[in-house]
């Protein structure tokens, strides 16, 4: 039976992360592991300096989970280490609170958490939909409504498996679950920030100090995108490569006038590894 990490960013005691822990539970034993409080936006932020450490808590339905006070990719990494005892097939991250979705994706640390599970050699899925609050919805099923289609998906993953250094990105829409259109497969669209507001005060010694942010993001509806499909009532599922190199920007690239003389290798080891 494949053993299924439930993670999130938004921290353990998330909705979110409840409604997907129950709604992928047809597909193995699951276990939960996730981070003591809210990182979001943290991306793939990972503990260095400090010991971690893990407490047994509660869940609102009465059963126990592991938290962490270590990041969201931290707690992965943790599992993938063989802190629960098995080390999962298949870590599903979310339900997070607001969708991840275009230059989101670089931010997220929900979606962080899939690709930790890729680099450990396990399935990656991350899924998120609207803001409680957001949207007049009942939340309670439109997380039931995507841990289904979590659940659904997951069982295709584990019976096919991922390509190498691929995970998967599902956007649920913020609408009731009746409402649902479909699903598309995208790519990943345009989400970008530009009306983040720079909020300048002082704080009470007369220091200043800053706020950024608040600024609502600018959507490109294009079709077969995550952005597009999202705004058009679809459920999204974007495979997202770690590989982020621009293969069709390289041969330009090679072409600049980057001068370096070259000269041949030198015996011993080489400057690769870490410090
Ligand atoms: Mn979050």
């Amino acid at each position: 039976m494949p053993t299924i990490l439930v993670t999130n960013d938004d921290g353990v005691h998330s909705p979110g992360l409840l409604a997907l822990k129950q709604g992928v539970a047809a597909l193995g034993t699951v276990m939960v592991l996730a981070p003591e409080r809210n990182w979001s936006a943290s991306s793939h932020a990972k503990t260095m300096h400090k010991p971690l450490r893990l407490q047994t808590v509660t869940l609102a339905d009465g059963s126990e989970a592991h938290a962490s006070s270590g990041s969201p990719t931290d707690c992965v990494a943790l599992a993938a280490a063989g802190v629960l005892g098995e080390v999962p097939d298949l870590v599903v991250s979310g339900i997070n609170a607001g969708y991840n979705l275009g230059i989101d994706v670089t931010y997220s640390g929900t979606v962080a958490c899939a690709m930790e599970a890729t680099i450990k050699g396990m399935a990656g899925i991350a899924v998120s939909t609207v803001w409680p609050g957001q949207v007049e919805v009942d939340m309670q099923a439109l997380y039931r409504r995507a841990a289904e289609i979590v659940c659904e998906l997951g069982e295709q993953v584990l019976l096919r498996g991922l390509p190498p250094q691929t995970l998967l990105n599902v956007n649920v829409p913020g609408v009731e679950p009746s409402q649902l259109r479909g699903l598309h497969i995208t790519r990943i669209g345009s989400r970008q920030y530009p009306n983040d507001e720079l909020i300048r005060r002082k704080d009470p010694y007369g220091r200043p100090y800053y706020w950024l942010g608040g600024g609502r993001p600018v959507d490109v509806h294009d079709d077969h995108t995550d952005v597009g499909a999202v705004a058009n009532g679809f459920v999204s599922i974007t495979p997202i490569t770690l590989d982020m190199t621009n293969y069709a920007f390289l041969a330009d690239l090679e072409r600049w006038d980057l001068q370096l003389e070259e000269r041949p290798a030198a015996e011993g080891p080489r400057a690769v590894g870490r410090e």
